[in-house]
């Protein structure tokens, strides 16, 4: 292969990150805690807006597989995605322990939208995209790997001074919850942006909503509050 990793819209320090975390994917008190946090809520947002049982799911930048797990356990057919050899190695592990089926490939949306055009009738890429050189083009390969009449869901953070203290200054410096460097700010997406970038690939955008931490309970609830982490449900028209 000759494509170097930049040509591929991957950026190999961010994969890197991920690689290093990997062996404590499952660890709900691990470095991705708040993805542990944040998945049935997440999950839950998906199933309701777009029934996924019996659907072909794709998980772009799938990571360890909690997702992909929350999805197969509801009955989609899923398949997921991602640049870390790692994660899907851990990915891979964990869903044979938990006896479920699911197709792990090594690779980014936008070459594997080479070979699957309009494939699946739902497609999510959540906490991935402020990992990437070009988010806008994760995005237009999202839309062009779902079928006509499908859903897609991406999830990220905002960028506002509140992302920036919670998920930065306070996860990463004072809780410590997630490694220093986890995130950058600069590659925080507005809801504007992300909107932008559907209707450019053609898609509309059905609804925003905020993935709010509670302190309390120590999960994410959904709300109006689309502050600091939000998710987004996306169509894609039937006609073109
Ligand atoms: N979506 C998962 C994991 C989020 S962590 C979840 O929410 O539970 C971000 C993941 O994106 C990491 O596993 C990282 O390896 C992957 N990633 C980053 N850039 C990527 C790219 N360009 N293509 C595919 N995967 C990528």
């Amino acid at each position: 292969m000759t494509e170097t990793i930049q040509e591929l819209n991957a950026d190999s320090e961010e994969i890197a990150k991920f690689e290093r975390a990997a062996s404590r994917w499952w660890d709900e008190e691990g470095e991705l805690k708040p993805l542990h946090q944040m998945n049935p809520i997440r999950a839950n947002f998906i199933d309701r807006h777009a029934h996924v049982a019996e659907k072909k799911l794709l998980d772009v930048g799938c990571g360890g597989g909690l997702l992909s797990e929350a999805m197969a356990q509801r009955g989609a057919h899923v398949t997921g995605v991602d640049m870390g050899s790692a994660p899907l190695e851990v990915a891979r592990m964990h869903a044979a322990q938990s006896q479920l089926e699911i197709d792990y490939k090594q690779t980014t949306a936008e070459q594997h939208a080479s070979e699957h055009s309009e494939h699946y009738d739902i497609v999510c890429s959540l906490e991935m995209l402020e990992h990437v050189p070009d988010p806008s083009s994760v995005i237009q390969a999202c839309a062009a790997l779902t079928k006509p009449g499908g859903d897609l869901f991406f999830s990220t953070l905002n960028r506002t001074p509140m992302a920036y203290l919670i998920a930065i200054l306070g996860a990463e410096y004072i809780a410590r919850i997630l490694p220093r460097g986890t995130h950058d700010y600069a590659k925080f997406i507005t809801p504007a942006e992300m909107s932008s970038a559907c209707r450019q690939a053609g898609l509309e955008v059905k609804r925003i909503r905020g993935l709010s931490y509670n302190h309390v309970t120590q999960q994410f609830k959904e709300s109006s509050n689309v502050g600091i982490n939000y998710i987004v449900h996306a169509h894609k028209p039937t006609y073109s």
